[in-house]
C-alpha cells in the first residue's frame, strides 16, 4: 500500500496568520476569541491551556464578552457587530483573512450599486453571518436547488470563501435560468487556497479510490473536499487526529490518498501520514504471515516488496 498526499492540502495562510498572532498575544486571559479560531479542537484546547477565554460560534457569539480584549477570527465578522463591541469598550485583535475582507466588500459594492444579494454558501456558518449581518435584503443559497425567481431585475452573486468552485458554477447556472428577467453580476470570492485544495483532490482521486481527509467535524472547507471524494465514488475516512484511524478500514487497499483542510496543521497530517504508514506494516506482516503458512513459495515476491 502506497501514501499518495495531496499537491496542496492543511493550513492556508489566512489561518496561519491568525495563529502567529494569538501567538504574540502577551496576555491570552484578557481576551476573548470571538467563535472558534479554527475548527481544530487541537488548535482550541492548545488556546484554552494558554489562558484564552472563548465564545461560542453562531447565536452564541452575539453576546458581549467580559474581557477587556476581543479577537476576531479569521472567518471575520460584520461592520454591525464590529462597532457593538467597540461601543462596549473593546479592543479589537483582528485576524481576519484578507480574502474574507474581499468578500465582505464585495458583497457591501453590490449592495451600494443596488443589487439583490445572493450568497452561495453556508446559512448557518459564521463567515456567512458575517456578511450577511451587514446587508439588508439577501438570500444564502447552499445549492441550485435552493434558487428561485426573484423579483429583483439586478441579482448580484458573491460566495462564502471555501465553496467549491463546481457548487458555485451550478448556482449561478439556476439563478440565470430561473431569473431571465435580470442582470446578474458575478463576483468571484472563492479563496485561492481552496481552489488550490479542490484542485489537488480532483488530481488525488485519479489515482486511488479511498481517501483520508483530515480536519475538523465542523471545518466547511474540510467536509467539502470529504463530499467530492464521495461523489467521486471514493471511500472517505474523514477523521480529526491520527488517533482516529482505524487499520481495518484498510483491508485490501493497495494505495490510498491523504488529504486536509484549510485548518489541519501539518504536525496533524504528518501524525496521520506516519500512522497510516504504520498500518501498512501491519496489514503487510499479517499477509506475509498467512503466505509462510499457506504459501510459501510467494514468500521472495514479499521480500521484494518490502525492500521497495
Ligand atoms: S480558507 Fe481561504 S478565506 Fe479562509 S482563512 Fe484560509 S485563505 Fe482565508
Amino acid at each position: 500500500m502506497r501514501v499518495i498526499r495531496a499537491s496542496a492540502m492543511g493550513v492556508c495562510f489566512g489561518v496561519r496568520d491568525a495563529l502567529k498572532i494569538t501567538e504574540i498575544i502577551e496576555h491570552p486571559v484578557q481576551v476573548t476569541v470571538y467563535g472558534e479560531l479554527v475548527h481544530n479542537p487541537l488548535v482550541q484546547n492548545r488556546m484554552q491551556q494558554r489562558g484564552f477565554k472563548q465564545s461560542g460560534e453562531r447565536e452564541r457569539r452575539k453576546a458581549i464578552p467580559d474581557t477587556a480584549a476581543v479577537l476576531i477570527t479569521a472567518h471575520g465578522i460584520s461592520q454591525r457587530r464590529k462597532a457593538e463591541l467597540l461601543l462596549a469598550g473593546k479592543t479589537l485583535v483582528d485576524t481576519t483573512c484578507p480574502l474574507v475582507k474581499k468578500a465582505h466588500a464585495s458583497a457591501v459594492r453590490l449592495r451600494d450599486q443596488g443589487y439583490y444579494l445572493l450568497v452561495i454558501g453556508q446559512p448557518d456558518h459564521v463567515e456567512v453571518q458575517g456578511i450577511t449581518e451587514d446587508l439588508y435584503r439577501f438570500e444564502v443559497l447552499p445549492d441550485a436547488k435552493a434558487v428561485k425567481t426573484y423579483e429583483s431585475d439586478r441579482l448580484g452573486i458573491i460566495c462564502q470563501t471555501t465553496t467549491p468552485a463546481a457548487l458555485a458554477k451550478q448556482v449561478r447556472a439556476a439563478v440565470a435560468q430561473m431569473n431571465p428577467h435580470a442582470e446578474i453580476k458575478y463576483i468571484d470570492t472563492i479563496c485561492q487556497p481552496t481552489k488550490d485544495r479542490q484542485a489537488a483532490v480532483e488530481d488525488l482521486l485519479d489515482q486511488v479510490k479511498t481517501v483520508v481527509v483530515v480536519g475538523g467535524i465542523h471545518s466547511n472547507n474540510t467536509r467539502q473536499l470529504a463530499q467530492r471524494c464521495r461523489e467521486r465514488g471514493a471511500v472517505v475516512h474523514h477523521i480529526q487526529s491520527s488517533e482516529e484511524l482505524n487499520p481495518r478500514w484498510f483491508d485490501g487497499v493497495d494505495v490510498v490518498g491523504l488529504t486536509a483542510g484549510t485548518s489541519t496543521l501539518p504536525e496533524t497530517i504528518e501524525a496521520v501520514y506516519k500512522t497510516l504508514g504504520e498500518m501498512k506494516s501491519t496489514a503487510g506482516a499479517a499477509e506475509r504471515e498467512n503466505s509462510w503458512h499457506c504459501y510459501p513459495h510467494k514468500i521472495k515476491r514479499h521480500e521484494r516488496i518490502d525492500a521497495a
